[in-house]
Parts: structure tokens; sequence; C-alpha cells
């Protein structure tokens, strides 16, 4: 991962929390650098498991709550993959990858111009992305 990018991101987490007068504890900071320097998609249990070596006492409620509230403050985006719930801290517009034999996913270049259907124009398109899902060959 590009050093200078979890920078940006990190700045970003850190002016956000700041604009919403929310207190950044190690533990939360912790939380969001993880998620923000691996484009690996971790799961809940894998950013436990690493923010952990760090923070020995760090609770699973701990961890739910923050990627709540991170994804509410548009930081990260959660992504239902087949085997569970993945977090991303890429939120410019991209496409996944799925492989199914390994469960990796892939950040790949968005290729489609999305719009909305006409009869819901009283809509803003937020988000669309399109899923690939693979098998190894
Ligand atoms: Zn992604």
């Amino acid at each position: 991962m590009n050093r200078s990018l979890i920078k940006t991101r990190v700045q970003k987490f850190l002016s956000e929390t700041r604009n919403n007068n929310l207190p950044v504890t190690p533990q939360k900071l912790a939380i969001f650098e993880y998620i923000a320097s691996t484009d690996k998609h971790p799961m809940a249990e894998d950013i436990l498991k690493n923010v952990r070596k760090k923070f020995p006492n760090l609770s699973d409620g701990t961890i739910y709550k923050n990627l709540k509230k991170f994804k509410s403050l548009h930081l990260i985006h959660e992504i239902d993959a087949p085997d569970g719930k993945r977090y991303d801290a890429n939120i410019e517009p991209h496409d996944h990858l799925i492989n199914l034999d390994t469960g990796e996913i892939h950040d790949i270049k968005q290729t489609s111009q999305f719009k909305l259907p006409k009869n819901f124009k009283n809509l803003t398109l937020y988000r669309a992305s399109v899923t690939y899902y693979t098998r190894s060959k």
C-alpha cells in the first residue's frame, strides 16, 4: 500500500472526527489506521486480530461500534461479500472482483457509467458499483 494514500485517508479521518466533535482515542485511530493501510477488505475479525496486537484488551463491541461510526461518516464502505461483511477505506468509486475460491477481493477500475432510471428522479445516486464474482481456472 502506498504510504501517502494511507496518510491522506488518516488525515481525512482526523478532520471528519474533528468536524463532528468526536473524540479520537488511540484505539479508534488504530482501528481506522488498520483499515486504511490494507487493500484486502478485512472482516471485523481480521481488524480485531490486528488491532489487538497493540491493544490486547480491545473488545468486539468497540470494533463494531467504531465500524458503524466510520460508515456513517463515509470514511469506509461496508461490502457484502459471500463470506460476510468486509470493510474498505477506499471510498473513491471502484468495482470489486471477488475470487470465490480464495475469498480475495480486489479493487478494480470502474468502467460502467451509472444512471438512475427516470422513475427515480426524486433520488440522487449516492454510490454504485459492479462486483465480478470469479473462480480460479
Ligand atoms: Zn474496494
